[in-house]
């Protein structure tokens, strides 16, 4: 599977603005929308502009509809789809794609809501506007367990920081304490309609300039118990079964913005000619500018697959959503530095025609922060390794993640050769790191960190496993080439960077 091939219609949809009497042939105009293009968004991100054209023009375009189940008025769009409205978003303009992104936290309440909130939730959504998600506090970071935020007696208070989207968010889903209850089934989700006093100011941040980052104030405000979405207790679970999914999406972000940021590197390296011919002809170039592709592919390979896993596999999705964050956002970051080394003294400049690869650069560092960082996604997978790293042959496979994604019907798939990550890893690399996982852990010391490279390891396995499937083999000459012919067929799109 390609990465134009994933990006597929939305691609398209994106680019397509119309009937126009100019294009006979098609009955189309191609011309990219102004608030979709590269330009707008270096041009948002130099102004730290929030992106309403956007999210305008991309509601306008259906996307909203996509994360609203079909029985509440939407269209129910599938995991993939969504990671394909990502990235193709994010090849654009990536804190674009994290904003536009924020409506899929409506997925916990469409899973687990009373059915009076799905109800109004779903209104909202595909009016366009999206829930914030506030999980996050000051003072606990990725320690959700210490949560000090509280509902007590019907009224919530505490702090919530660094929130997504509160700028235009009317209901924020707040993970909070159920009075003094502690332990994993002592917090809840609470859908609670935001006022204008609760939300801080702005922070200014280093990459996605145009999103909106900032606190959530809550102060001894009143909540009537229907606002709980879910169980009593039921909250921390119902958040990590929504960051399974999220996960698959953030790293969407990652991917969309190196692929920008190599098409931008490899325009250049085209372009801009050294001894007598194009940059891109030296092999020190072409060589960083293919293994970068390459890179590029896998991952997206890894994190499609993971996208497919919450409609074929979802036992799975745990685990190779776990798998994705680590494997493409590592590959996301060293991809935008590829291209940033190919272009040389001009990559570091703000202003210009590669102001876009400035933007990708600064915009990909944050992508394994947040839904879980690479390093807390990695602890995670170090702890399902005797699990993983059991006989394919166990007869209770669900017992390895045994999540399911909080979305209420997943529309079946047609099945693929990147399905099924976990029994074509290799058998014999499979039994080697088992024996070596075995050995660390005899010596019992606590929280080893070599059971972390063990888990690295297994994200490499798991990563080759789904190249072999699909075919996709390491050959500098084949992937500059098709690098070469992606980045030359992507004209119009990449014709309207500089
Ligand atoms: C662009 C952006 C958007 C965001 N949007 C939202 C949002 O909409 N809603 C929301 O609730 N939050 C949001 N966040 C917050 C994000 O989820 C937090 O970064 C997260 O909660 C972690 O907190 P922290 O960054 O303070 O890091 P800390 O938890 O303080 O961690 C510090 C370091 O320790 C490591 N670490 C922590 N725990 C572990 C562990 N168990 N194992 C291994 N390493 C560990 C981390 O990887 C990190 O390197 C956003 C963040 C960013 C950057």
């Amino acid at each position: 599977m390609s990465h134009g091939a994933l990006v597929g219609t939305w691609e398209q949809r994106l680019r397509t603005r119309g009937k126009s009497p100019r294009d006979a042939h098609s009955g189309m105009c191609v011309r990219v929308d102004p608030a979709l293009s590269v330009r707008a968004a270096v041009a948002r991100q130099a102004r730290r502009a929030f992106p309403v054209d956007g999210l305008q023009a991309l509601h306008e375009r259906g996307t909203s509809a996509l994360h609203v189940p079909v029985a509440l008025g939407g269209t129910g769009g599938s995991v993939p789809e969504l990671l394909a409205v990502t990235i193709a978003v994010a090849r654009r303009d990536p804190s674009l794609a994290l904003t536009v992104g924020m409506q899929v936290w409506s997925a916990a309440v469409f899973a687990a809501g009373s059915e009076e909130t799905r109800g109004w939730l779903a209104d909202l959504v595909l009016s366009g506007a999206s829930p914030c998600l506030a999980v996050s506090e000051a003072d606990h970071g990725a320690e959700l367990l210490a949560t000090s935020t509280v509902v007590a007696d019907g009224r919530l208070t505490g702090e919530k920081w660094p929130i997504g989207r509160t700028v235009d968010a009317p209901v924020a889903l707040v993970l909070a304490r159920d009075g003094d209850r502690r332990g994993p089934r002592g917090l809840s989700l609470w859908a609670a309609p935001l006022r204008d006093e609760e939300r801080g100011p702005r922070e200014r941040t280093t990459g996605f300039r145009s999103a909106w980052l900032a606190g959530l104030t809550f102060r001894d405000r009143a909540l009537p118990d229907t606002a709980r979405v879910g169980e009593p207790g039921g909250g921390l679970e119902l958040v990590l079964r929504l960051f399974q999914l999220t996960r698959v999406l953030v790293v969407g972000i990652g991917l969309g913005a190196a692929d920008l940021a190599l098409r931008t590197a490899t325009r250049f390296a085209e372009e801009r000619r050294l001894y007598g011919a194009p940059l891109i002809e030296l092999p020190a170039v072409g060589r960083r500018l293919a293994r970068a592709f390459h890179q590029l592919r896998r991952a997206t390979l890894v994190t499609a697959s993971a996208a497919r896993c919450a409609h074929t596999r979802p036992e799975e999705l745990g685990h190779a959503s776990l798998v994705a964050k680590i494997v493409a956002g590592e590959a996301s970051l060293r991809v935008t530095e590829a291209a940033a080394e190919v272009v040389g003294a001009r990559a570091l400049m703000e202003d210009g025609p590669l102001a876009a690869l400035a933007m990708a650069r600064r915009d990909v560092l944050a992508v394994p922060v947040f839904d879980g960082s690479s390093a807390v996604c990695l602890t995670s997978l170090a702890a399902r390794m005797p699990a993983l790293l059991a006989s394919p042959a166990d007869p209770d496979p669900t017992r390895i993640v045994g999540d399911l994604p909080p979305r209420e019907r997943l529309p079946a798939l047609a099945a693929s050769p990147v399905d099924g990550a976990l029994e074509a890893v290799d058998d014999d690399a499979r039994v080697r790191l088992a024996e070596r996982h075995r050995e660390v852990l005899a010596d019992g010391v606590r929280r080893d960190p070599r059971l972390l490279d063990l888990a690295a390891a297994w994200c490499a396995l798991h990563a080759d496993a789904l190249a072999r499937r699909a075919g996709l083999v390491e050959d500098d000459e084949a992937a500059l080439h098709e690098l070469r012919s992606w980045v030359a067929g992507d004209l119009p799109l990449a014709g309207e960077t500089w």
